[in-house]
């Protein structure tokens, strides 16, 4: 049987499935620049992650090896929902009245909805590996938390999750989702940390945000032997972890015989960005094809597009080591708009090179573009888009408009990293047109850059 762009559906056998995650950083024109300790301002060294991660894993972060081997356990997991579809978009395509071919790869048949699994999953071995016997976590909307409960689950780990406040409100179903992977949840900021009490003092009706319930995870694992820390995106190690999506792709276009035009993805931390994009800039960088890739981020957090290029930290309270990243300034608080997944103030401090490097363009998209995109999606092609991959979408349906202006046969991918229907609540509200257009918080975003540490 052969697969033809006509198809809807191009996938992989389960023995297709790449057994090697992607490694971009020895293929840079220029390595990327380390993070720094907060007190000595001195590179930090592998001592400095070891309260929070295991070695396997500081290993990778800093891993010259362009590829590395996905464990057998893990693949035999992955292969619970992986190869993961590639689709042709033909009825959104057609609604468009575009020459465009238009493929997104869909990462929400996870078990927990979104592409979070490949990287919890492998977290999770690692940390099982060294003895670890408690996981703690943030969450945004909720789907990171899901998916390190669910991993946490198979290996029977504990799991205690702190989810910014915004979202632990709007989305009751997410904390019953993690609850139900055994699981413990909690809003964020919370009572039960140093970080979110100063915080609650400050502000008792505070939102929270993803820099502060980092914050809180940081310090209940900081000092505890047999309790770690995992984060679920902007880590090296984590974006690694997600090339098997760029991987996959990579081999179901070659079997319907295409070559991307242009990429595009939404980018919160950068992990979906990062798995789906890197494995075509290998490509690009050896000259086998030339796509455009562009990242699409929300009007209300522009972190890559209005961000400093700085050394900063990765949570509100200042415990982290100093990253050089986009940043809006670590304790800048976003609106509490929809795509919670998107509500960072930095941006992986790899793809921020690579974006320094020219690698890569980015466009911030206002909050109901998005929606109107979600919702044309869900009208053609049938899945209700997480708030977040409708971005990716906003930036795919521009794509198409534009190629059918240009009379082009443009070939768009992108990555519909998760699906929406645990964030309903967001479409009632845009369906009652009670969604703000979330436009760029200019003000306070030069209000929090003040606070970022000079080095
Ligand atoms: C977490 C999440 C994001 C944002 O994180 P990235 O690291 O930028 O991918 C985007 N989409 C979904 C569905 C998510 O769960």
């Amino acid at each position: 049987m052969t697969t033809s762009r006509k198809d809807h559906k191009i996938l992989l056998s389960e023995s297709e499935m790449p057994t090697q995650w992607y490694n971009i950083v020895p293929d840079l024109a220029a390595p990327p620049p380390p993070a720094l300790h907060p007190g000595t301002k001195e590179p930090a060294g592998p001592a400095d992650f070891e309260p929070l991660f295991p070695l396997a894993l500081i290993l990778q972060e800093v891993s010259m090896e362009r590829y590395i081997d996905i464990p057998d356990e893990v693949l035999d997991i992955y292969r619970m929902w992986r190869p993961s579809p590639l689709y042709r978009a033909h009825r959104l395509e057609k609604a468009l009245d575009t020459p465009a071919r238009i493929y997104y790869k869909y990462e929400g048949v996870s078990p927990a909805g979104s592409h979070k699994p490949n990287t919890a999953v492998a977290q999770a071995y690692y940390n099982k590996q060294e003895g670890v016997k408690k996981l703690t976590t943030e969450t945004g909307a909720g789907q990171w938390g899901s998916a390190l409960a669910f991993a946490c689950a198979l290996f029977d780990m504990e799991c205690e999750v702190w989810q910014v406040r915004s979202s632990y409100d709007q989305k009751p179903y997410r904390k019953a989702l993690i609850e139900t992977f055994g699981g413990v949840v909690h809003p964020s900021p919370s009572d039960l940390t140093e970080a979110g009490r100063a915080i609650l003092q400050a502000n008792p009706a505070s939102p929270g945000s993803l820099g502060i319930a980092i914050s809180e995870a940081v310090e209940v694992a900081a000092p505890l032997p047999e309790v770690r820390y995992a984060l679920g995106s902007v880590l090296n190690h984590v974006l690694l972890h997600q090339t098997i999506i760029g991987e996959e792709v990579l081999l179901q276009l070659a079997k319907v015989e295409e070559t991307p035009d242009v990429l595009v993805g939404c980018v919160g931390g950068g992990s979906n960005f990062g798995g789906l994009s890197f494995p075509f800039m290998r490509e690009k960088m050896a000259g086998t094809m030339n796509p455009r890739i562009t990242a699409v981020e929300p009007s209300a957090c522009p972190s890559l597009t209005k961000g400093l290029y700085t050394y900063d930290f990765g949570d509100a309270a200042g415990m982290t080591p100093l990253m050089k990243m986009h940043t809006l300034g670590h304790d800048f608080v976003p609106d509490p708009i929809h795509a919670g997944g998107l509500r960072y103030h930095g941006m992986s401090p790899l793809l921020s090179h690579i974006y320094e490097l020219g690698m890569l363009d980015a466009v911030a998209i206002n909050q109901n573009e998005c929606f109107d995109a979600g919702v044309q999606f869900a009208r053609t092609e049938g899945i209700v888009p997480a708030p977040e991959p409708t971005h990716a979408i906003a930036g795919t349906i521009r794509e198409a408009l534009d190629a059918k202006e240009e009379g082009e046969e443009r070939v768009i991918v992108t990555a519909l990293c998760g699906h929406g229907l645990l964030d309903l609540t967001a479409y009632d509200r845009y369906f009652a047109g009670e969604m703000n257009d979330s436009a760029y918080p200019e003000e306070r975003v030069q209000e929090a850059m003040t606070r970022i540490p000079a080095v």
